[in-house]
């Protein structure tokens, strides 16, 4: 693949120094919000349960947009959003089992976990769920 020659030139140069510095700016301010967690609370709270990266860093859910239905992992509930980048978990589930109803990691950045994974299937649905479900 060939790219045709961009110009650069010193309105080019501002512009891209000035989005260069505005991005790593906003990269530290996301990082200076993650490592404090100072919003632990609503992070895992009655509305939302997030890991800290989803909650504080990956905040932009840039997705296709389309409304968009997927069941939780962990039960039969049926899962919506606005745009194709959807959760993974219910909020009962991702509570129930420490988990970010987003991304479905660890809320406590817990890589080596020790605590089970419950999953809240019907009876029915177990059966077919059987080989997915762990
Ligand atoms: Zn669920
Ligand atoms: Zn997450």
């Amino acid at each position: 693949m060939h790219y045709k020659r961009r110009p650069v030139d010193s309105v080019s140069v501002s512009r891209r120094t000035d989005e260069n510095l505005r991005h790593v700016r906003d990269i530290a301010a996301r990082l200076g919000r993650y490592e404090a967690d100072a919003e632990k609370d609503v992070r895992l709270g009655d509305k939302k349960h997030l890991c800290r990266y989803c909650y504080y860093y990956a905040t932009s859910r840039i997705g296709g947009s389309a409304v968009t239905s997927s069941e939780c992992s962990l039960c039969d509930n049926t899962l919506h959003s606005g745009n194709t980048c959807i959760d993974v978990l219910c909020l009962e589930c991702a509570k129930r089992n420490n988990l970010c109803q987003h991304c479905g990691a660890d809320t406590k950045d817990r890589v080596r976990r020790r605590e089970p994974i419950t999953s809240n299937f019907n009876a029915a649905s177990d059966k077919q769920d059987d080989n997915q479900a762990r």
